[in-house]
């Protein structure tokens, strides 16, 4: 049976050095004790995914990377491949995080690529989805879901392969967070498309909010309907802020 539960998902970002792989002993060891019914990863840089993946081994944190490459392997300087992160022990791969769109222009078909990468190597993908600020005062937040709901997600997508990441990009890092009711009108829409087109693995289908998700926040955010899960940023980097959010269930 496919894992289904809320998902509380950290992305270490270009963060972390040998001496951080404490913080992921001590998140290892707390989220065992956790009384809920949760999933919990951690996405460090690839330089500690090996080492993070063997500390983490007898817990039920699960480590993944943040970025693949559509290919498995060949002349590609400097990338990783979905084999490469399943071969250190990683469980899921973050694809299309805003600062890749941004920082390496990566486009709706890429991101796709990507995703199939990750499903050929037996990886569960995350993709991450949102608008910009202008987008948003412009009112094109959900068209802006659906369009890159579309292009992103290859046919296929099953509640087991595939987890949805919103996260509005002016509420990355910067503290803002959108108001619950907003929240709540773009999560119940990208839940309708997800349906429409992937039918009863599109109602399962996880949808994290991302953010500037925080422990005084988490309860509430993470209370909003079709709200499967959080994907944190700064806020995942210590093991006793990303255990309090993992508490807010
Ligand atoms: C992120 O980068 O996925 C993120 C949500 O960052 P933060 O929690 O720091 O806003």
């Amino acid at each position: 049976t496919p894992d289904v539960r809320p998902l509380v998902a950290g992305n270490w970002k270009m963060n972390g050095t040998r001496s951080s792989l404490d913080e992921i002993k001590a998140m290892a060891a707390g989220v065992d004790l956790l009384n809920c019914n949760i999933s919990t990863l951690i996405c460090p840089p690839v330089s500690l995914l090996y080492v993070a993946t063997a500390l983490a081994t007898d817990s039920a944190l699960e480590i993944g990377a943040q970025d693949c490459h559509a290919r498995a392997s060949g002349a590609h300087t400097g990338d990783i491949s979905a084999e490469m992160i399943a071969d250190c022990f990683g469980t899921h791969v973050i694809v299309g995080h805003s600062e890749r769109r941004t920082d390496h222009k990566e486009t709706d078909a890429d991101v796709r690529a990507k995703t199939e990468a990750a499903w050929r190597a037996g990886l569960v993908a995350i993709v991450c989805i949102g608008e910009t600020e202008a987008e948003r005062k412009g009112g094109k937040t959900l068209d802006v879901l659906r369009t890159q709901l579309v292009g992103s997600l290859p046919d296929g997508a099953t509640a087991e392969n595939t987890v949805i990441a919103y996260e509005p990009v002016w509420a990355i890092g910067t503290g803002l967070t959108p108001s619950t009711a907003d929240v709540e009108e773009a999560h119940a829409f990208m839940r309708a498309e997800l349906k429409s087109r992937f039918a009863g693995e599109g109602a399962k289908m996880r949808i994290l909010y991302g953010g500037s998700v925080k422990p005084n926040n988490a309860v509430e955010l993470l209370g909003v309907a079709n709200v499967d899960g959080a994907l944190v940023g700064g806020a995942s980097l210590k093991s006793a802020d990303f255990l309090a959010i993992c508490k807010a269930y």
